[in-house]
Parts: C-alpha cells; structure tokens; sequence
C-alpha cells in the first residue's frame, strides 16, 4: 500500500505545479505600448488577415505571404503603425517560407517568451503598436546568428 500512497502524492504534487506554472504565465502583466487603440479600432484599421496575426497573434500560412521572396531595397515597417522595423540589407532566405531578417532596427521592437503549442519561442512584437510580428530563433547567419522569422501580413515594405 504505501508506494502506491507515495506515488499518489507525486503524481498529485505533479500536477498541482504544473497548474501552478499555468496560472503563472496566464496572470502574467499586460505589456503596454505607446499606441493604444481599443479592439474595435484595430478591427477598422486593419484587414482580416492583419488583425487575425497582429492582434490575435496567428500565423500566415508558409510560402503565401508576399514578402518572403521580396528583394527590394528599402524598408519594412509595421502593417499595424508603420514603425521601422527591418532593412532589406538585414533580409535572407532562410528557405522556412517566410521573410527572416538576421538583424532589426535598434529598439523597433520587444521580445517576450511565449509557451504557446507546447513550445518555448521568442515572440517578436512591434515595440509601438504591441503587433504580433512573428519569432525570433538563434539559428539564423552572421554576424548575429538570429533568425527573426516574420509574418508577411505583419509588415509593409518603404522602397529606397
Ligand atoms: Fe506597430
């Protein structure tokens, strides 16, 4: 009887943590960004698509966004308020289906670890709007060795 009892309890101590770490990431402090628009808002400001990642933090479906083989020279902003957020210099083909910068604009946006389907990624944000722009990952070229895997969706392109 007593092993079982013993394993009764860790199996109970198990799973009280495991609900412990989930309350913990889901009571997690909202971050606040200096554009503040109410849902609503973001609705009549953006497309479908637009508001489904930037907002609701979706992902555009590999190889159909319109940015992932794009070479021009310029800038890649926000699609949510136009924030300068990558140079094309920055752009490669990581081959992954969507455009990936080895490097961003300093300060152009904020990183938060996110726990979503069952991984652990670095989720990349608009550092002004809080627009969910895709991850970043430590698999990418020099000189940084980083892979900002971006949403086409997320972004608009100002040429050179
Ligand atoms: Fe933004």
């Amino acid at each position: 009887m007593k092993p079982i009892f013993v394993a009764l309890i860790a199996f109970l101590m198990y799973f009280s943590a495991c609900g412990q770490n989930k309350q913990n990431a889901n009571s997690k402090k909202k971050m606040e960004f200096p554009i503040k628009k109410t849902d609503d808002e973001w609705k009549k400001s953006l497309n479908e698509e637009q508001y489904r990642v930037l907002r609701l933090k979706g992902t555009e479906r590999a190889f159909t966004g319109k940015f992932y083989k794009h070479k021009d020279k310029g800038i890649y902003v926000c699609a949510g308020c136009g924030n300068e957020l990558f140079k094309s210099e920055t752009k490669f083909e990581s081959g992954t289906g969507w455009p990936s910068y080895y490097d961003v604009i300093p300060n152009a946006v904020v990183l938060e670890t996110d726990y979503s389907y069952g991984m652990v990624r670095t989720e990349v944000m608009c550092a002004k709007c809080g627009g969910h722009l895709g991850h970043v990952f430590d698999d990418g070229p020099k000189p940084t060795g980083l892979r900002y895997c971006i949403n086409s969706v997320s972004l608009d392109f100002k040429k050179k």
